[in-house]
């Protein structure tokens, strides 16, 4: 009995040849940005067959990712795979949105997913040659294609962005710089974030975002931690930092409003699947602030 709890993800770009039976392997398949689930009493699951045809539908691409292990050297075979919008999905299956199943699918079969869903894009958007026009070739031995004409190589595309936690101390205790974009839900704020630039680095990108959209001036960056973000293909770098100098002046094409705020006074938050969050519950760790809202 495979023990999801246990397990452990093996990357691997093709699936040995030699291998013998496995358990039924997952299959992520995405029918645009959304992943076909099988809904059941009270949580969705991931379909699982030991082949696509098992599962009474015909995905456009496929691509082998691993396996996940578990503690007793049991192998789940998992793929990626999309499916064509017009496709019909078989009896009892549908597509949901990702975000939205972050709490039903657990933190490792969400972050599969997430992989999944970067490399069926990849896959799908990556047939033919950029360059040249050709048919691409899946190479075996790495996550890339390889042109047969020009011989350029493409991998999956990643695209870092920068997420910075500012405080600020003043007499009346630390304060947190977060902001609100005009996309938020009403009343939300978060820490600022944006995408890092070509010749960049990450802290020129840090310091950058945090002048272009509230014209504050950091210092003392320090790297927090990361996180895939594939909503579509971000991975997030974490920093703190503190204020230097500067009054804040939004940018107002993408900002609604940006304020400094203490941690007992926070306004709606990010949900808890961000690395926003994390920042912000680090800084509500760091200077004692009460519960807070979720939306
Ligand atoms: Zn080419």
């Amino acid at each position: 009995m495979f023990d999801l709890q246990s397990a452990a993800f093996i990357s691997l770009a093709a699936a040995p040849g030699d291998e013998p039976e496995h358990e039924p392997a997952y299959w992520f398949l995405f029918q645009g940005d959304k992943l076909l689930v099988r809904p059941g009493p009270t949580l969705v699951a991931v379909p699982e067959a030991r082949d696509a045809s098992e599962l009474g539908i015909r995905p456009a691409h496929v691509q082998f990712m691993g396996y996940l292990q578990d503690a007793h050297g049991e192998r789940k075979p998992c793929y990626s795979g999309d499916v064509d919008p017009s496709t019909p999905l078989p009896d009892g299956m549908q597509v949901e949105g990702l975000r939205e199943l972050h709490a039903q699918l657990g933190d490792t079969l969400f972050g599969l997913a997430g992989r999944a869903v970067q490399i069926a894009a990849w896959d799908r958007t990556h047939q033919f040659c950029g360059q040249c026009g050709a048919h691409t070739q899946t190479l075996g031995h790495e996550r890339a294609k390889r042109c047969p004409e020009c011989g350029m190589t493409s991998y999956p595309r990643l695209s870092p962005a920068i997420i910075i936690a500012v405080t600020r101390r003043t007499e009346a205790g630390n304060l947190l710089l977060m902001a609100r974009n005009h996309r938020f839900p009403p009343g939300r704020y978060s820490v600022v974030a944006g995408f890092v630039e070509p010749g960049e680095s990450l802290e020129d990108a840090a310091r950058r975002e945090v002048r272009e959209e509230t014209a504050i001036r950091i210092k003392n960056i320090r790297y927090f931690g990361s996180q895939p973000w594939p909503f579509p293909n971000s991975l997030m770098i974490g920093f703190t930092a503190e204020y230097d100098c500067g009054e804040i002046v939004i940018e107002e094409a993408e900002i609604a409003d940006a304020r400094w705020f203490a941690a007992d006074e926070m306004p709606r938050l990010p949900p808890k699947i961000s690395i926003a969050r994390r920042l912000i519950d680090w800084f509500l760790a760091e200077n004692g602030g009460g519960p807070v809202q979720e939306w």
